[in-house]
């Protein structure tokens, strides 16, 4: 099978390595892709994964079987709606599906006529009576962009004024299309919680849990990032989280919208927070997240392009996922000034050293490959996986690993796992 993969992070790199090892692969096309996937197939920059006319046509161009999406912004677009209309399988949610992340007011519709346990919304197009609703409201006030915003639309503030500010933003056009209508929300309180799952249109498989680190410092201080790190098994969750989220929100979800006409296959992940009335959904993505796919992959136990094709087809397995007994902890590299503004050009070193060791893997984010070297060119730069019996273990392995890299301004947080 030649499979074309949509994406150049982490998260793709991950997926990559593990569609690598299918005996059904015979050839893996990234676009753009990284120094990580290039060792694995070929890479093709400078294509825009929201131009679905681009990417049809350079499925076709190499007569790609599947296309696996990595990231949202493809998904959003219609790549695999226009994939279809050419005949290519495409794995990953259509347009309309993907509005599950597209949109937080369409999804609020969603979860209320599923019946999913949601907080409370309301979308507003009009500055004013944003500000009035919000005034009606006690704090912490929680404020999103409709759309699509890379994770920098939501504000969660105790500061009215600032909340305001925040609804005015939105719908004045700072996030772009993104914005112009505004999700008020119920503040929820509670412990956050990611659940991911496999859905092939009716039916859905749930992964393994993994908890990421948001803040770029130890003991959660500092600014939102992307995630700076990630552990998997998760211990401490409520007994049978996974299977309620399938029974109360995946597959609900997935009826609701088979109702509408949409059949969702792809990843849906259900970010909740356990409140104390229960767990609660804060948001969906359609896709999987970055760092916890670098968590999960190396655990799984099963042929992914086969699974991933089985979805596309509409026919997952009927038994759940198989998972190696093994931990796994992703510790993020990055570079200086990440999140805001990263530095970039350092080279790195130590690769070989860390490629020798055993249960360490480590996938690229924001690397380049130039005639000198390998050198940094984003804010997340790598990921470094360590594998062991339990998340201490391979805590151990991963710091170890981590302690032979090197790159000018190079920093990553000492607790991830711990
Ligand atoms: P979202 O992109 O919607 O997941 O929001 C990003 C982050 O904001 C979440 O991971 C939560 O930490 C926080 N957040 C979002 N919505 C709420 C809410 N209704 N109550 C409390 N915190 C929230």
């Amino acid at each position: 099978m030649r499979v074309l993969l949509l994406g150049g992070g982490g998260r793709e790199h991950a997926i990559g390595w593990k569609l690598a090892q299918s005996p059904a692969l015979t050839d893996l096309v990234a676009v753009p892709g990284n120094p990580g996937l290039a060792q694995l197939g070929a890479c093709i920059p400078c294509v825009d994964l929201t131009d679905t006319d681009a990417v049809v046509s350079l499925a076709l161009a190499n007569a790609i079987d599947l296309v696996v999406v990595g990231p949202e912004a493809p998904l959003a677009a219609g790549v695999v709606d226009a994939l279809a209309e050419v005949g290519i399988d495409a794995f990953g949610p259509t347009a309309a599906g993907a509005r599950l992340e597209a949109s937080k007011a369409f999804a609020k519709d969603v979860m209320r006529r599923a019946g999913v346990a949601t907080g409370d919304a309301w979308s507003f197009t009009d500055v004013d009576e944003a500000i009035a609703h919000l005034e009606t409201m006690e704090g912490p006030y929680v404020v999103k962009a409709d759309g699509l915003a890379a994770g920098k639309g939501v504000l969660v503030t105790e500061d009215l004024i600032a909340a305001q500010g925040w609804a005015r933003l939105c719908i004045e056009g700072r996030f772009g299309p993104a914005g112009t209508t505004v999700v008020v929300e119920e503040y929820l309180k509670g412990r956050e919680v990611s659940v991911f799952a496999i859905c092939d249109g009716e039916r859905a498989l749930a992964l393994e849990p993994a908890r990421d680190y948001k803040r770029l410092e130890n003991g959660g201080r500092g600014p939102n990032t992307g995630g700076m790190g990630c552990y998997s098994p998760v211990a401490d969750l409520p007994e049978a989280l996974v299977e309620t989220t399938l029974r109360d929100v995946i597959e609900p979800v997935l009826a609701t919208m088979a109702g509408d006409g949409i059949t969702y296959r792809g990843f849906l992940y259900a970010g909740m927070m356990i409140t104390d009335e229960g767990p609660k959904v804060l948001e969906f993505n359609c896709r999987l997240g970055d760092p916890e796919t670098q968590a999960l992959v190396p655990r799984l136990d099963e042929d992914l392009l086969e699974l991933l094709a089985s979805a596309t087809e509409g026919r997952i397995p009927e038994r759940p996922l198989r998972w190696l007994d093994v931990a796994a902890v992703d510790v993020v590299l990055a570079s200086a000034g990440y999140p805001e503004t990263p530095d970039t050009g350092r080279a790195i070193t130590g690769m070989e050293a860390v490629s020798a060791m055993s249960d360490v893997q480590v996938f690229h984010a924001g690397t380049a490959r130039t005639r000198d070297g390998l050198i940094t060119s984003g804010g997340r730069v790598l990921n470094v996986v360590g594998l062991g019996p339990d998340v201490a273990a391979a805590r151990r392995r991963a710091y170890d690993a981590a302690g032979h890299i090197h790159f000018g301004g190079m920093h990553h947080r000492t607790d991830i796992g711990s």
